[in-house]
């Protein structure tokens, strides 16, 4: 379960300038999707935005590089299309305006799995949901090739998970597989409990465990 501060790392470097290098290393298939889509079309539509801008929110990008990431992702816009047509939502998704519920509560929360697999499907030209359960197979095993993920039998269990419809389990095999040296090296030297490594259920969750197991992977020994 996600609470306020999950996915945050303290001290990292979340800046709309190191998104670019922190999907491509650290985040779960569905926001390397609202990603790749965002930098190919230099625009993703409503839901897809959402989703994406809690999820960066969560990860700690402050409002103010979260407006940056947008309008510098959003190229084909002047500056007065954007102020009036998207920034607006951008920082009622922070909780700056909006009702007082909306402020006091600090906007909304990140989507946990549960909630971006159990929303409607997304539509001709719309980009939210999970590649797990939304993409066809095909399409999610090429996708999951372009991110570097070519290991046949992870691939093979990847697409038995979804004929399952075990969508979540797919994603978590394919974290332990993209992180196997990083999770025998706490498990080896007993840093991180049995706990630490649960199954994922939340896509901050996974942005903060793969970003925290390459951090330690690169730390001095005896640091
Ligand atoms: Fe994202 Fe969750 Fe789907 Fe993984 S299972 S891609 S974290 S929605």
């Amino acid at each position: 379960m996600y609470s306020e501060g999950e996915g945050y790392v303290d001290g990292s470097p979340i800046t709309a300038s190191s998104i670019d290098q922190l999907a491509q290393q650290h985040f779960p298939l569905c926001m390397k999707s609202l990603h790749v889509n965002l930098r190919k079309n230099n625009h993703l539509k409503h839901f897809g935005r959402l989703q994406y801008t809690l999820f960066l929110k969560g990860i700690g990008l402050s409002l103010e590089e979260c407006i940056l990431f947008w309008r510098q992702g959003f190229k084909g816009k002047t500056d007065n299309e954007f102020n009036s047509q998207y920034k607006y939502n951008i920082r009622h998704a922070y909780g700056e305006v909006g009702g007082d519920v909306n402020r006091r509560g600090k906007g909304y929360t990140p989507y946990s799995c549960q909630k971006i697999l159990g929303d409607s499907n997304p539509g001709i030209g719309q980009t939210h949901g999970c590649p797990y359960r939304h993409y066809s197979v095909d399409n999610l095993v090429g996708f999951l090739q372009a991110t570097g993920v070519n290991d046949k039998e992870v691939l093979r269990g990847v697409r038995e998970d979804v004929g399952k419809m075990r969508y979540h389990i797919a994603c978590n095999r394919v974290f332990d597989a993209t992180h196997k040296n990083e999770i025998k090296k706490v498990k080896e030297d007993g840093s991180w409990s049995q706990t630490d490594l649960d199954t994922i259920v939340h896509p901050n969750t996974y942005f903060k465990r793969s970003f925290l197991l390459k951090q330690m992977a690169k730390a001095p020994k005896d640091a």
